[in-house]
C-alpha cells in the first residue's frame, strides 16, 4: 500500500499495480523503444492497444453484438449534449430523472436541443433519496429516459434498473461503471468519464445499443456523432491514446480481480464496513436513505462545522486524503472506487474511530 490513501471523487485513485506497470513502460512499450504518447495513433502497436481495450471491456461488461463501444472525449459532461445530438430527433421530447446535481446539469444541457421533461426529481427532499418508479410521470413517446446511475456529490445510488419498455433507458454511469455487475440490454445508452473508476482523465466511455445509432435526423458535428465513431472504431481523428492505454491496464487487472463480480463483492464489503460504523454512531451522521446509498461515494458529517474542519485536517496528517466534501453539501465524502483496497477502508474506519473518541 502506498503512504497516502486518495479518497478523492476524481480524479480518482489507481490500483498501484497499473500504475508501476505504466511506469515500467513508460519510455519503452513492450519493446518499442518508445513511449505509448510517442505513438503514432496509426501504427500497429497503438492497433493492438485500442484493441485489447476494446475487447477487454467488452468482456467484463459481458456485451452483445447488439451494443457499441465508442471511446470518445469532452467527458460526461460533453455527453449531456451529446445524447440529446444523437437521440433526440427533432420536434420530440426526452424524460429526465434528477437525483442530485449531475442529473441536473444533464437536463439543462439537453434544453438546447428539444423539449425536455423533468418526470421525476428528488431536489425538494435535498436529493437524498430516489422518488418510487412509480411516481415518475413518463411519456411512452419520449426519444429516452435519462438516470444518473449514481450522484456522485450526494451519494445516490440506483440499485435497481427502471423498466422503461420501448423508451431507451440512459444512464450517466461516470462514478460507478465497472463497480458492479449490470444487464447491459436494459440500457439504450450507458457513459462514463474514464477519471472516477477507470483510468486517467481524457477518455469518455459511451455504449451504445447499435439500432439508436444514426437514429437522429440533426446534422451533428463530427466529433458527437456515435455513428462516425462507431464507423471508425474511435478512430476518425486522434483518441486519447495514453488514457486508452491505462485504462487497459485497468481493464486487464480487474480481470484479475476475477472481472465485475468479484469486484462488486468487494465493493458491498467496503460500503457495508463505512455504513455500519455511521449507523451505528451518534458522533457521525449520514443523510441518504438506506435504500439507495452509494456504494462508490459516501458523505457524512460529524456533529458540528469547526469539528469537520478539525476531522479533514487531521485526516490529512495522517495520511488521508481528498476526503473533503463537495462544497455544495460540505462535511466529508469518502470515494471508495474499485482501486481503494478494503485494508483503506479498515484505515479510514480506525482514524474516524480515534477522532470520534477524542472529540466525541
Ligand atoms: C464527474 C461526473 C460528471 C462530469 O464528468 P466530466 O468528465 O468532468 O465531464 C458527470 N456525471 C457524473 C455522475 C460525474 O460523477
Amino acid at each position: 500500500m502506498r503512504k497516502v490513501l486518495n479518497f478523492s471523487a476524481g480524479p480518482a485513485v489507481l490500483p498501484d499495480e497499473v500504475l508501476l506497470k505504466a511506469q515500467t513502460e513508460m519510455f519503452d512499450w513492450e519493446g518499442s523503444g518508445i513511449s505509448v504518447m510517442e505513438m503514432s495513433h496509426r501504427g500497429t502497436q497503438f492497433e493492438t492497444i485500442m484493441e485489447n481495450a476494446m475487447t477487454d471491456l467488452r468482456d467484463l461488461l459481458e456485451l452483445s453484438d447488439d451494443y457499441e463501444v465508442l471511446f470518445m472525449q469532452g467527458g460526461a459532461t460533453s455527453q449531456f449534449s451529446v445524447v440529446p445530438l444523437n437521440l433526440m430527433r427533432e420536434g420530440k421530447s426526452a424524460d429526465y430523472v434528477c437525483t442530485g446535481q449531475w442529473g441536473k446539469k444533464a437536463l439543462k444541457e439537453a434544453k438546447m436541443f428539444g423539449k425536455v421533461n423533468l418526470v421525476a426529481s428528488s431536489e425538494e427532499t435535498n436529493f437524498y433519496d430516489i422518488p418510487e418508479f412509480e411516481t415518475w410521470d413518463l411519456d411512452p413517446q419520449a426519444e429516452y429516459v435519462h438516470i444518473t446511475g449514481n450522484e456522485t456529490i450526494g451519494g445516490v445510488e440506483f440499485h435497481w434498473v427502471p423498466e422503461t419498455g420501448e423508451v431507451p433507458l440512459v444512464s450517466d454511469m461516470s462514478s460507478h461503471f465497472l463497480s458492479r455487475h449490470i444487464d447491459a440490454s436494459k440500457y439504450g445508452v450507458f457513459y462514463a468519464g474514464a477519471q472516477k473508476n477507470v483510468g486517467p482523465a481524457g477518455l469518455t466511455i459511451v455504449v451504445v445499443q447499435r439500432s439508436l445509432i444514426g437514429r437522429s435526423d440533426r446534422l451533428i458535428p463530427s466529433m458527437y456523432d456515435y455513428d462516425n465513431f462507431a464507423k471508425s472504431g474511435s478512430m476518425s481523428n486522434t483518441p486519447p491514446c495514453f488514457s486508452i492505454y491505462v485504462s487497459g491496464l485497468v481493464f486487464k487487472w480487474l480481470k484479475r480481480q476475477g472481472g465485475i463480480r468479484a469486484i462488486e463483492e468487494k465493493n458491498i464489503k467496503k460500503a457495508e464496513l463505512l455504513y455500519h460504523y455511521l449507523d451505528n454512531s451518534d458522533f457521525y451522521q449520514t443523510f441518504v436513505s438506506k435504500d439507495c446509498r452509494s456504494r462508490m461515494n459516501i458523505p457524512f458529517k460529524t456533529v458540528d462545522q469547526n469539528c469537520d474542519i478539525k476531522f479533514l485536517k487531521e485526516a490529512k496528517i495522517n495520511n488521508l486524503h481528498e476526503l473533503k466534501g463537495h462544497r455544495s453539501v460540505g462535511g466529508m465524502r469518502a470515494s471508495i472506487y474499485n482501486a481503494m483496497s478494503i485494508d483503506g477502508v479498515k484505515v479510514l474506519l480506525d482514524f474516524m474511530r480515534d477522532f470520534e473518541k477524542k472529540n466525541g
